[in-house]
């Protein structure tokens, strides 16, 4: 409230938690490496499933997890239940969660989460819907139960401040995230809107300026970009679905785009022209 004595917020206090995979380090989190987690090193976090040497003795947080290395919602929820348990014990004040083809900008990421009350339970992202989705609640006994929540999309990326994520605790630490996941059967993001919409009842932000490349990229305008939290790229009908940004790089040298928007957005980086 206006009388706590709340010290502005950092991006220092905003754990980012990146989930990779062993087969991704080279062709993609290099990328973001080289990128916005050269503005985030010390509070970003990455959740993989293979041991690297050389991103360890370079200072990284690499997590590696015993999780699956494949596609499977035990193993992406396996993975989500380690950054929720990382942040737990790191003491930050947000959690956000980011796959490795998403573009973080900092600078929005902090306007976002600051103009939020800090002591509030606050959970941001974009819906992966329209409509909020319909689950089927296993019950005892094999009986279920019809339940309907909005959830944001992991591959935009997502946030939840740290006094929600304290309440989610009876559902999400330690083992109780797959168990949850496996009640609804769904993936880690939806388990995620399902804590915190159908457990404790409140409700997500819905926000336009996550990006996942679920979404036509081409449609973001190049003047919003330092106002978008974040971006993505990727495949669609054989297409590059990536945003359209005028710059540094061509779209051969940089097809994510994401070179070209760290050099609009930090045009003083060593390797930006
Ligand atoms: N991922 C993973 N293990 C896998 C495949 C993917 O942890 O076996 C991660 C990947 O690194 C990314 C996220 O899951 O952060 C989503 O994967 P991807 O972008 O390939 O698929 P999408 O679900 O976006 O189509
Ligand atoms: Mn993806």
């Amino acid at each position: 409230g206006p009388h706590a004595t709340q010290p502005q917020l950092e991006l220092e206090d905003v754990y980012i938690a990146v989930k990779t995979t062993g087969r991704f380090h080279t062709t993609r989190l290099a990328l973001l490496l080289e990128t916005w987690i050269s503005r985030t090193k010390a509070h970003t976090f990455i959740f993989t499933d293979t041991e690297d040497e050389d991103l360890s003795s370079q200072g990284y947080n690499l997590v590696v997890t015993s999780c699956h290395s494949d596609h499977s919602q035990q193993a992406l929820s396996c993975k989500m239940s380690a950054e929720y348990d990382g942040f737990m014990a790191s003491n930050k004040r947000w959690f956000c969660h980011v796959d490795d083809d998403n573009y973080v900008n900092p600078e929005a990421l902090l306007s976002l989460l600051s103009a939020f009350p800090q002591e509030g339970d606050v959970y941001v992202g974009k819906p992966s819907l329209d409509k909020p989705i319909t689950a089927h609640e296993l019950l005892r006994g094999n009986a279920t139960r019809k339940v309907q929540f909005w959830f944001a999309t992991g591959g935009a990326g997502f946030c939840l401040s740290q006094r929600l994520a304290e309440k989610m605790s009876p559902w999400a630490s330690g083992s109780r995230f797959e168990q949850t996941s496996a009640t609804i059967r769904l993936p880690d993001d939806c388990t995620v809107g399902f804590i915190v919409e159908k457990r404790l009842g409140i409700s997500m932000v819905h926000c336009p300026l996550f990006h996942s490349h679920l979404e036509n990229l081409q449609l973001i305008s190049q003047r919003s970009i330092p106002q978008q939290v974040t971006l993505s790229y990727g495949m669609f009908e054989n297409k590059m679905n990536s945003i359209e940004v005028k710059g540094s790089f061509s779209k051969e040298e940089d097809p994510s785009r994401f070179k070209t928007v760290h050099c609009l957005l930090y045009p003083l980086t060593s390797w930006c022209p």
